[in-house]
């Protein structure tokens, strides 16, 4: 079964893209905790970081790349944003699809808050 991103990136379900390559998407999160919420996602179907491998190297180092490429796209690369990978239950990690979370647009408090 493919993972809900992979639909969206395969145009099966909509996606709001703001970027697009051979490894890596970005799409805008569909339930935003910020002005600028955008999810960075290999198209290689990957659980989360527990699955990445040697040869998935590439695509890790291609993700913080694109981070920067979409902050700037964005205008927050200098106010700034926050880059968050959710692994695992105590994570809260809801599509295990790996992703990484740009968050920004505002000033976004602490780190952690527990709810
Ligand atoms: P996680 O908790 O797994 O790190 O985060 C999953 C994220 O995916 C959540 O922020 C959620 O809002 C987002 N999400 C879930 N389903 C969809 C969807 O169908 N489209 C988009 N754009 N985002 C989604």
């Amino acid at each position: 079964m493919p993972t809900i991103f992979t639909k969206i990136i395969n145009g099966d379900i909509p996606g709001d893209f703001v970027y697009r390559d051979d490894l890596v998407v970005a799409f805008r999160d569909i339930n935003p905790q910020a002005r600028v919420h955008i999810l960075i996602v290999p198209i290689k179907e990957i659980r989360n970081i527990q699955e990445v491998t040697a040869e998935d190297e590439a695509i890790l180092g291609r993700m913080l790349h694109v981070a920067r490429i979409v902050a700037e796209q964005e205008s927050i690369a200098e106010s700034g944003y926050r880059l968050l990978i959710n692994n695992g239950a105590d994570a809260h990690q809801e599509v295990f699809h790996l992703h990484m979370h740009l968050l920004g647009g505002e000033a976004l408090g602490p780190l952690l808050a527990k709810r």
